[in-house]
């Protein structure tokens, strides 16, 4: 009960009087895995909507949860500001209890207006439209339902610089992956009533400070997992008056709304690296959803940044070998556990640091966390009063390198 009054105070604050940009970010780990991200924007309207859709999976999800082993919910977005007024926000469920469901929802709406958009409101022949859009899935989909392809609705659809997409329930398609199935429409092939703003190219290329480190010195690598988040600049901040640096693993559906704060990250001498796209529980990904998690979050970050991660850390600490040979990224874990989502209490995070740190440690921190925000001047401070310096996990593995020959 407290934690879902906790949450409708999260859902309120962070939709009720937003008027920049956010992101939503639950992150689960006793009885199920939960991963739930989804965007706030700039409009409120929008906001409810996608916030009252997001709360009823989560609380029927809560609801279900015990009467299951190992379920999963995982609930991701994707965002597109497609012009001035128009806004794309698509958000897909995955939900693991005792069967797979895949749902899709989207929002497209028109902020000047004040309303949502339908196909007929952003494509101008929508009959030449569903012309080719059958033909397409009668090639590809030879069960699919006739029924369903008679009534074929567009309710499900966003827009980017280069496609209109639309999806479709696996259902009614008698599709056996049980994946939602999506078509991707190029824009030039259309005729829209909308117009689409062409893609503001800005990945300026930022080189890591070159640092001072005596590799025959104390050193140890402060990780955050799971951001970025509303509370990733203020740690920016401090690492930045402390001449300290961190290894920040991403989750990529998260960054485009802090691109200020992954620039930050590589030009003040810290680090990034790859957390998957949308936090899912690697050991049900196939080879080819495992490989999308990881380059949909490697390009995001080289769009925003221009730094290549080189590192993985895997989602919920967990991964099979066959994963490891899926990716060239290097699997990074942790020796020292903050345990700061399960404390909510910075004594007790210093404590579980300081019990256990030794030269060439990796601390685990999230950085969605307040805790960890609030201890973290401490933690450095302590850390350098015991001589330690502050590397990243490249420089760290660097550093064993170089001491072990
Ligand atoms: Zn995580």
């Amino acid at each position: 009960m407290k934690k879902i009054i906790i949450l409708s105070l999260l859902f309120f604050l962070l939709t009720g009087c937003s008027s920049e940009n956010d992101v939503v970010s639950i992150i689960e780990k006793k009885h199920s895995k939960i991963a739930v991200n989804y965007p706030v924007t700039s409009n409120n309207t929008l906001n409810n909507e996608i916030s009252s859709y997001v709360n009823k999976i989560y609380q029927e999800f809560k609801n279900e949860e015990k009467n299951y082993q190992n379920p999963e919910l995982n609930i991701s977005y994707t965002y597109k500001d497609v012009n001035k007024d128009i806004i794309c926000v698509g958000l897909i469920t995955e939900i693991y209890t005792d069967k797979e469901i895949n749902k899709i929802k989207t929002f497209t709406f028109d902020k000047k207006n004040n309303k949502f958009l339908t196909m007929e409101d952003v494509v101008k022949d929508v009959s030449a439209l569903d012309y080719v859009i059958k033909k397409v899935l009668l090639e590809k989909y030879r069960e699919a339902d006739m029924d369903f392809l008679a009534n074929i609705n567009y309710d499900y659809f966003t827009i980017d610089n280069e496609n209109l997409t639309l999806y479709f329930s696996p259902a009614e398609l008698k599709n056996d992956n049980k994946e939602i199935i999506y078509l991707d429409i190029p824009l030039n092939s259309l005729k829209l009533l909308i117009d689409i703003d062409k893609e503001k190219n800005d990945n300026t290329y930022i080189s890591i400070k070159k640092k001072n480190i005596d590799y025959n010195k104390k050193v140890v690598a402060l990780t955050f997992d799971d951001g970025p988040s509303k509370y990733t600049k203020k740690i920016l901040d401090i690492l930045k008056e402390e001449e300290a640096c961190a290894t920040f693993f991403i989750v990529g559906n998260k960054a485009l709304f802090y691109k200020e704060e992954l620039q930050r990250m590589i030009k003040e001498g810290s680090e990034i690296g790859n957390h998957s796209y949308s936090h899912k529980w690697l050991n049900r990904l196939s080879e080819n959803e495992f490989k999308e998690e990881i380059n949909k979050t490697q390009k995001v970050i080289e769009d925003i940044t221009g730094f290549t991660p080189k590192i993985f850390r895997p989602t919920y600490g967990g991964y099979s070998d066959k994963l490891k040979t899926y990716t060239d990224l290097n699997f990074i874990l942790w020796n020292v556990d903050s345990e700061d989502w399960k404390v909510k209490n910075t004594n007790k995070i210093l404590n579980n640091i300081f019990k256990s740190v030794k030269d060439e440690s990796i601390i685990l921190m999230h950085d969605n966390h307040e805790y960890s925000v609030k201890a973290l001047k401490e933690i450095i401070d302590n850390l350098k009063n015991d001589g330690y310096q502050f590397v990243t996990v490249s420089e760290l593995l660097e550093i064993q390198n170089l001491r072990n020959n």
